[in-house]
């Protein structure tokens, strides 16, 4: 079975620049590193997600307290997990430190007072990250029990903790852990990798106070690094135009263009557009009208690793309904969002 890599960038755009006759040397070299790394993590994370389901199935009920802990690890660039701690990561002068703790706590924060949940796995889990991860190293994952942070080549891409959406992203795999356990192949896979979007993106909207209808939609606006822009790249993955020439991994857009084996970093285009648009219609906040709706279903839906697209149309259409009414807005633009992409 395909198991969940979890990581922001997808191999293959690591793959294409570590063979890109207009790199240096040491740039290819260190693309196609990270890119191989990311395998040997696959064990580790398919035993964290067991473990999460057999949690899942023999759970006490907690109650909504303060935040979780959030713990910090300095990996000092080499490649031991998680690191050195670090005492007071609040007040630490490595801005790396300081910014990954402050914008977890703040994810914790938008859970609790938007979601009304305790942490990834609602039931206080400690929120642990270990940054300045292998030297250059070019990607963002959550291993099943963790974030680990790159630092970026600082020409593709630099500090991975600078993405707000990033981060969201990250941990929103966390909580696709901690319900639909979602494996990471077909179309389980795209809808996986769709959720830490849409989480992503919307915490990073939550941030910045942003109105569906003028945020930006971008995913990994803010870790590309020179040479990607100079290249005219604006992003990694684009929400609202998913197939745009401005992104670094162009997507399928409509469901029809989904096939067989594709990675799960493309197959989520579908889905992030027909969460974008059915924000966009509804108007005003996303975490205040669409992200409700689907969240409603994460949460309720059960154990579905097998989930399909279709299925998650239909459940979502019923979720806006019993939460907003037959003919609400919500339920309308949740309706118009899938039929834009076929489901
Ligand atoms: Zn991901």
């Amino acid at each position: 079975m395909y198991q969940c890599q979890c990581q922001i960038i997808p191999d293959d755009v690591l793959k294409r620049w570590a063979c890109d006759p207009a790199l240096s040397e040491d740039l290819c070299k260190n693309a196609d590193y990270s890119a191989k790394l990311s395998k040997h993590f696959r064990s580790i994370r398919l035993e964290n997600k067991r473990l999460a389901g057999f949690l899942l199935e023999n759970h006490a009920l907690t109650t909504l307290t303060e935040n979780p802990e959030v713990t910090l690890f300095d990996c000092r660039q080499t490649q031991s997990l998680p690191g050195t701690q670090i005492k007071d990561p609040f007040n630490d002068e490595d801005p790396t430190v300081s910014r990954t703790y402050t914008e977890t706590d703040h994810l914790a924060t938008f859970l609790r007072k938007v979601f009304k949940r305790n942490s990834i796995d609602n039931a206080g889990m400690t929120l642990m990250s270990s940054v300045h991860y292998g030297k250059k190293y070019n990607n963002a994952m959550w291993n099943g029990l963790q974030m680990i942070y790159g630092d970026g080549d600082g020409e593709l891409f630099v500090d991975f903790t600078l993405g707000t959406d990033v981060i969201g992203h990250e941990l929103a795999h966390g909580l696709t852990q901690y319900t639909l356990q979602l494996d990471y192949d077909e179309e389980p896979g795209g809808l996986n990798e769709s959720i830490s979007d849409c989480f992503g993106s919307m915490f990073r909207q939550w941030r910045l106070n942003q109105d569906a209808t003028t945020a930006d939609w971008l995913i990994g606006h803010d870790i590309l690094g020179k040479t990607s822009r100079n290249r005219s790249f604006t992003c990694l993955r684009d929400m609202a135009d998913p197939g745009g020439k401005h992104c670094l991994a162009p997507q399928p857009v409509h469901f029809s263009e989904i096939k067989s084996g594709m990675d799960p970093h493309y197959t989520s285009g579908p889905p992030n557009l027909a969460f974008c648009t059915a924000c966009r219609q509804a108007g005003g906040k996303s975490w205040e009208t669409v992200g409700p709706v689907w969240y409603h279903v994460i949460t309720n839906a059960g154990q579905r690793p097998r989930m399909s697209m279709s299925e998650f149309a239909t459940e979502t259409r019923q979720a806006a309904s019993e939460l907003y009414g037959k003919e609400s807005a919500v339920a309308n633009a949740v309706h118009a969002g899938w039929q834009k992409v076929g489901l």
